[in-house]
């Protein structure tokens, strides 16, 4: 027990999440992560954007930064660049990732780089008070969608295999087991990794859609989920409306940093060449 409460910023506490979100759930989910695969604390940058979910880096005892709306994935990208040896983790929500951040995660996943990216989906945006996000259901409500949202939301793991991530898994704040167990996976791939963890926002989205109480919404969560293993044997009538969790896709390729390193040694094999024969040339002509 004192070890899982060294990761964290004890003087921060308390949090300022809501009682019932999920969000502590996820955090919790992280650190056991982290603690499974043991990794040197001293080694690991976790990176946040703006929002509810975001707050976490606060509360946890490794490099963090907190940084602008969206931008955590190009914070961390150049982390990564400059300190290639870290493991470099982004905490991101629904919002935060896909919407204003939604270019820098599909180019982060494009180009592979090694980092680990947990996305805490509650379905809106819980710190600015219930708006919907790019990852509201279709029909659902929001301060922002008092009728029903009209938009179709996002697959968010889809969307990370289409763009290049070479790891996804889905789980949920009722499913914690297999959500450490992804995080794990995920820590694992030298690559792009993206584990959606869906969430209860019991304050706003709960409410919103007379769901009820963070009890209610677990329910809510797990009903709305099949694994993926019995989804193989399941009519489509009985996946209709369900979001697949458990390992999504685990596809292993050349990662970024790694080549950007191998193009540095080549240009400089070049210049090296390049400056032997110039100074070949000038010994000549003495
Ligand atoms: Fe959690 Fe929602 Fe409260 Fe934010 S508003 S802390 S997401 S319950
Ligand atoms: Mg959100």
């Amino acid at each position: 027990m004192s070890d899982f409460l060294s990761y964290f910023r004890q003087d921060n506490l308390p949090h300022i999440w809501c009682p019932g979100c999920g969000h502590g759930t996820v955090t919790g989910a992280i650190v056991r992560a982290i603690a499974r695969k043991g990794l040197d604390k001293n080694k690991v940058c976790i990176v946040s954007g703006i929002g509810c979910s975001s707050r976490a880096v606060g509360y946890l005892d490794f490099d963090t930064l907190h940084t602008a709306h969206g931008r955590a994935l190009a914070f961390a990208t150049g982390i990564k660049l400059a300190r290639p040896e870290l493991k470099v983790i982004v905490m991101t929500g629904d919002g935060d990732c896909t919407a204003i951040g939604g270019n820098h995660f599909i180019h982060a996943a494009r180009r592979n780089i090694d980092i680990t990216t947990i996305v805490m989906n509650n379905n809106i945006y819980g710190m600015t008070s219930g708006q919907y996000s790019p990852m509201t259901p279709k029909g659902m409500y929001g301060t922002t969608a008092p009728y029903g949202n009209l938009e179709r939301s996002f697959d968010l793991c889809e969307l990370a295999k289409a763009a290049g991530a070479t790891y996804v898994g889905r789980a949920t704040s009722y499913h914690v087991p297999l959500l450490i167990d992804l995080i794990e996976a995920a820590l694992g791939n030298k690559g792009f990794s993206v584990v959606e963890a869906m969430v209860q926002c019991p304050t706003y989205f709960g409410r919103k859609n007379k769901i009820g109480g963070p009890v209610e919404m677990l329910e809510w969560i797990k009903e709305g989920t099949v694994n993926v293993k019995a989804a193989a044997s399941l009519p489509p009538e009985k996946l209709a409306g369900k979001a697949l969790i458990g390992e999504l896709h685990n596809a292993p390729a050349p990662e970024y940093t790694a080549d950007y390193d191998e193009l540095i040694a080549k240009v400089q094999r070049k210049f090296d060449t390049f400056q032997g024969g110039l100074y070949g040339c000038a010994s000549n002509s003495d």
